[in-house]
């Protein structure tokens, strides 16, 4: 690895001062050859001289043990440095050791070793900023609520990647960055509420539960509403106006934007940063406001009046009908359904003590749907058992399973008497036990025993009846004197416990809700948002359900006759894990979209995306296809108002095109505030002005993954350069179930298309084990101290090895980060900076005009030229299937081993002794500035501060195929791809993969001959090769015969001489000590032999040839160089 010639600048230094010094004192072979300039390896491999020098061979052990590419090969480890070591020693070192130093070209390069990532990559970005293309990838909004996590810069990272990509292939790049700044979380955050939680909850000794039917986003935060607002004291909440709370919470949005900004710009990450959208922008909120009337303008609204209580149900607009083309589908809105809170907020802990209650609903006389009742009216009764006896004034049914026996028992109360034992003295006897003769009860017939002994009663059958045939018996509720009907309820209805006949409340619980549904029945929850009940609940105004109000209901119903008995029940029961108080359930009335009318265009839409990776269409299908209602509306103050107004008297709302363009335009000039701030009749189109008196403002905000769903209108339908579908949205895969879905929901509704033609998911992050990362366990990786160090960890790793881990994930999974793991990718990125480095380093006097004709290449340089074109190919390919770990793989294996450890290596020779202008040093510059051009650009959406720096020290113009000079990498453009280069012939290929094989087993027997002292340096030996193959035979002589030294055998071995042998049977055990053997495919042998080198060391190259010595005039120079420094270079001479 190259990257030892840099990395240990001390170290090497002092060694090749010593190694100097030793040469220095040897005295060179006096033989006397011809001139031998012209001499190819092959007529080399007939001279055997012998050769008595030792030198240092401590020096290169020492030097290559630094070396990190053990897994790539032992070839790191035996090479020699004569030429580099020849002229290092001139840098920094005390002038007059190398004589020949001035002609020797060592790299020359600005371009740092170290990536000083902290100082140079705010440099860089600086330039980017000041100096700053139609591919549209459109960003998910994060929430502007706190500090950024390591799943935030996966994410920006990535959609960074292929932005940068996108640009280098010529697209015009246009990326907005978004904020959700409206919500829950960002009140509280933002400290709106601070003075709430100091006080705990006095009044209310449990909590109220919203709870919504159907999936939804913003869990858990309704809840805590709840319990914020009611810790509020009356003054506090006087003080705290709506428009008060939003502007602080507006405050608290923007600064957490701009600090969340500031970092996404420390990533590296390329957006329009000046304009970003802010879903709290009255641009955006008026486009949003604009959008969703469409959803409900065009709705329009029936009513039924049931018992007090205003239900609203939207009616279907017909395809084809005036409105058609804005909104093309079938849309339901309904005002009255369940509100949400989270089941995973609840917990149900042991110990809960419920007061429950045994009660009867009287039957109607005159039910004639079973008709074997009527014997027994009117002192018949459905027996039913609770442990919410709160919830009796919101009755509405009595539910039966319709497969259970039901029996009709006559009780004999005068047994009452017996359980008066210790035992039950918790227990409370109803008066209807005592003071109702002839009482019969309706009860599950598997249950009669049980409630015999429970309620210390005789029950005698006489008749039994199913489930079935009670439906539609109708009963006398026992607080209201309104009729309820029995009906057939679920699965849920069991004889395990109570009766076999269950209270059924829609107001009140979720399955008495569905059950509800079905049957048509009144929804009725007169509880308010403190757990008291409300007018509604008529003599029970005012309590509060789990305290007083629980037991007035208990009181009542015994007054009434209609309690059989209540005792403690010891059970689990909903509580909210926070408080840990108990909760209740009541449903509250919202806006809903229905998705219904739309699903089937959702759901076809969405099998024309494409899914990135695949197995997410289907996610997204079942949630879409399951998908029920959508509750957009919110009980909340920081958000964007739903547009509607409420007749004082009759409840109708007041929502149509008019008065929803009048609001757009106010909101679009002062923002939402406007809502709570103007007045009722300044919010009314100028036609409802004498009415505004009648009307009051609806309080409610729109869901905030509406306000984010409906970016591609306000964003993408909106600003210049951006298009709508977006190319393009990438996040996290529980988007599914979030923004994927809400921005596909609510385009497919207004325009009946996707708002994105692809989707690309990515995982979570987890820490190096695999475990979530929590504040708790203390296993956060946090960003920012990746990049700049600090928080006790010491190394900054800067942003690009950030970006580097990036790429070498495979998102579509959950990843893993951790030290082990960021050094790992500091260690990779050293490499492949100090592979640029080298390369720049050794371009330093390039221009463009010195480039040699590709037909004039040694071979080496057409085969390196080749394997960087298929490089770059694949590199490309799997940009565009967005595959960057395979990027990682290929471009690591391209620096390490092919570049570093092959072509490099052996290039040093030509670069640095070969001469300045000479065709063998220009021809390698040649490919070393395709590669070093290739290899940043291709680099460069994944490194650009490291690809930037190059790109800065690049010490040529570069011009690209438009004629201009690229003064940034990414004017640069992608590199053209090169038909000819490409073509390097499939023989060609083998062959040179044989000769890496050859080179490597050659390798081995130098490490033997190193080891047993015969050599020092490569360059010390010679190898012999004996192959059984004829035509591997013949290629490599020729090859060795070639008019170029740089494809020569021993310049690829880094041994001074190869010879090839035709035979084996002279081959002496003296003459060559070291040998090994191998097979080519399997079949073909292949035998090496190594000894010491012929000749003596050239002073200037290292080499050793038996012409040292043999020029008067450079009498320490073997041919190659003496030819080199016998044709001095003025530019050279210039140069030192
Ligand atoms: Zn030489």
């Amino acid at each position: 690895m190259d990257s030892t010639l840099f990395t240990k600048p001390t170290t090497f230094y002092s060694l090749s001062n010593m190694a100097a010094q030793k040469f220095s004192y040897r005295a060179p072979l006096l033989q006397n050859y011809s001139y031998f300039r012209n001499t190819n390896a092959t007529s080399l491999l007939h001279l055997r001289g012998s050769s008595s020098s030792r030198v240092l061979s401590l020096l290169n052990v020492t030097r290559y043990s630094t070396c990190s590419g053990q897994e790539y090969g032992s070839s790191s480890k035996r090479r020699s440095r004569g030429p580099v070591m020849a002229a290092k020693k001139s840098e920094g070192e005390k002038q007059g050791d190398g004589k020949y130093k001035h002609t020797v070209d060592l790299p020359k390069t600005a371009f740092g070793l170290r990536a000083n990532s902290v100082v140079r990559e705010p440099e860089i970005q600086k330039l980017w900023d000041e100096n700053q293309g139609s591919f549209v990838l459109h960003d998910g909004p994060p929430y502007a609520n706190g500090d950024l996590h390591m799943g935030h810069a996966l994410n920006k990272i990535l959609k960074d990647i292929i932005n940068r990509y996108k640009l280098l292939q010529n697209f015009q790049v246009s990326y907005v960055p978004g904020w959700d700044c409206h919500g829950l979380p960002i009140e509280l955050k933002g400290k709106c509420h601070q003075s709430y939680f100091v006080k705990p909850l006095e009044n209310f000794p449990g909590c109220i539960w919203e709870l919504n039917l159907f999936s939804n986003y913003q869990h858990g935060l309704f809840m805590r509403s709840v319990l914020v607002l009611q810790s509020l004291d009356q003054d506090a909440r006087k003080e705290l106006t709506p428009l008060k709370l939003r502007a602080k919470a507006a405050k608290f949005a923007k600064s957490t934007v701009k600090n969340q900004l500031a970092a996404f710009k420390r990533y590296g990450i390329w957006a329009d940063w000046e304009n970003p959208y802010l879903t709290l922008d009255p641009e955006y909120e008026a486009a949003q406001c604009s959008y969703h009337l469409f959803l409900l303008v065009y709705t329009n609204y029936a009513r039924l009046k049931c018992l007090g209580k205003w239900r609203c149900k939207g009616i279907s607009i017909e395809e084809g009908n005036q409105y058609t083309g804005v909104l093309r589908l079938e849309l339901l809105l309904q005002r009255l359904n369940w509100r949400i809170l989270t089941i995973y907020d609840l917990q149900y802990p042991e110990g809960h003590v419920s007061k429950s209650m045994y009660a009867v609903f009287k039957l109607v006389s005159g039910t004639t749907s079973c008709k074997l009742l009527e014997d027994f009216l009117p002192n018949l009764g459905l027996a039913i058992w609770t442990t919410t006896p709160w919830t009796i004034p919101a009755n509405a049914a009595v539910a039966v399973n319709s497969k259970l026996q039901y029996a009709v028992v006559e009780v004999h109360s005068n047994s009452v008497e017996t359980v008066g034992s210790s035992a039950n003295k918790e227990k409370q006897i109803g008066r209807i036990l005592k003071e109702n003769e002839n009482l019969h009860l309706i009860v599950g017939l598997d249950l009669v025993p049980t409630l015999e002994a429970k309620w210390g009663v005789k029950l005698t059958v006489k008749e039994t009846v199913t489930g079935a045939e009670l439906e539609n018996c109708r009963y006398v509720h026992p607080v209201e004197s309104r009729e309820c009907p029995v009906i057939i309820g679920g699965d849920y209805i069991t004889t395990e416990s109570g009766t076999g006949l269950v209270h059924t409340a829609p107001g009140h619980g979720q399955e008495d809700y569905a059950t509800g549904l079905k049957y048509g029945l009144p929804v009725v929850s007169p509880v308010d948002d403190e757990g008291k009940f409300t007018e509604e609940a008529g003599q029970f105004n005012g309590l509060d359900v789990l305290g007083n109000g629980n037991i007035a209901v208990i009181e009542c119903l015994d007054e009434n006759l209609s309690m059989i008995m209540v005792e403690p029940y010891n059970h689990k029961y909903p509580y909210d894990w926070r408080t840990k108080k108990p909760t209740i359930f009541r449903a509250t009335e919202q806006w809903f979209a229905s998705v219904e009318g739309f699903r089937k265009t959702a759901m076809d839409s969405i099998s024309q995306v494409t899914w990135i990776p695949s197995q997410a269409e289907n996610r997204i299908s079942a949630m879409t296809s399951s998908r029920s209602d959508w509750c957009i509306s919110r009980q909340r103050t920081w958000g964007v108002p739903i547009p509607v107004f409420y007749h004082v008297e009759s409840k109708e709302p007041l929502m149509n095109e008019e008065t929803i363009d009048h609001i757009k335009s106010i909101i679009s000039q002062k923002g939402s505030d406007a809502w709570w701030y103007m007045k009722v009749e300044e919010l009314l189109p100028e036609k409802y002005h004498d009415q505004a008196s009648s009307y009051v403002k609806g309080t409610d905000t729109m869901d905030v993954w509406f306000d984010s769903g409906s970016s591609w209108a306000a964003v993408l339908g909106k600003r210049s350069g951006l298009s709508y579908p977006a190319d393009l949205y990438l996040e996290g895969t529980d988007q599914h179930r979030g923004w994927f879905q809400s921005s596909l929901l609510t385009s497919i509704a207004a325009n009946g298309k996707a708002p994105y033609r692809g989707v690309i998911t990515h995982g979570f992050v987890l820490d190096e084990r695999g475990f979530k990362m929590s504040k708790s366990v203390g296993n956060v990786v946090d960003p920012r101290t990746v990049i700049e160090g600090g928080k006790g960890q010491k190394e900054s790793f800067g942003a690009d090895v950030l970006r580097l881990w990036v790429s070498s994930v495979d998102y579509s999974g959950d990843v893993m980060i951790g030290n082990t793991v960021l050094r790992q990718m500091s260690d990779i990125y050293r490499k492949l900076r100090g592979t640029l480095r080298f390369l720049l380093g050794n371009l330093h006097d390039w221009k463009a005009d010195y480039a040699v004709p590709y037909s004039e290449l040694p071979m080496i340089d057409q085969y390196a030229l080749f394997q960087l074109e298929n490089v770059v190919k694949n590199i490309k390919e799997s940009y565009d299937n967005y595959q960057f770990f395979k990027i990682f793989q290929i471009i690591q294996r391209f620096v390490v081993v092919d570049l570093s450890s092959f072509y490099l290596d052996v290039a040093k020779d030509r670069l640095y002794v070969g001469g300045t202008t000479s065709s063998t040093r220009r021809s390698c510059q040649t490919v070393l500035a395709a590669q070093l051009l290739s290899v940043s650009r291709v680099l460069s959406p994944i490194l650009p501060h490291l690809a930037e720096d190059v790109w800065q020290n690049l010490p040529f113009p570069f011009t690209t195929a438009e004629g201009h000079v690229a003064n940034f990498v990414f004017e640069a453009g992608w590199p053209v791809s090169n038909e000819r280069h490409l073509a390097f012939p499939e023989d060609d290929v083998i062959f040179w993969g044989k000769i890496l094989e050859l080179r490597n087993e050659v390798n081995k027997v130098l490490e033997v001959a190193r080891t047993q002292k015969l050599i020092g340096s490569s360059l010390e030996a010679k190898a012999y090769l004996y192959a059984s193959d004829d035509d591997l035979v013949s290629r490599l002589v020729s090859l060795c015969s070639s008019d170029n030294e740089a494809d020569t055998l021993h310049r690829i071995f880094l041994t001074s001489q190869v010879e090839i042998l035709r035979t084996l049977d002279d081959v002496k055990e003296d003459d060559i000590a070291c040998t090994g053997e191998y097979l080519i495919d399997d079949t073909s042998k292949v035998w090496i032999g190594v000894s010491r080198a012929d000749g003596s060391k050239c002073e200037r190259c290292w080499n050793f040839s038996p012409q040292v010595g043999s020029y008067d005039d450079h009498p320490s120079l073997c041919s190659r160089c003496h030819s080199v420094v016998s044709h001095p270079i003025p530019a050279l001479a210039a140069a030192n």
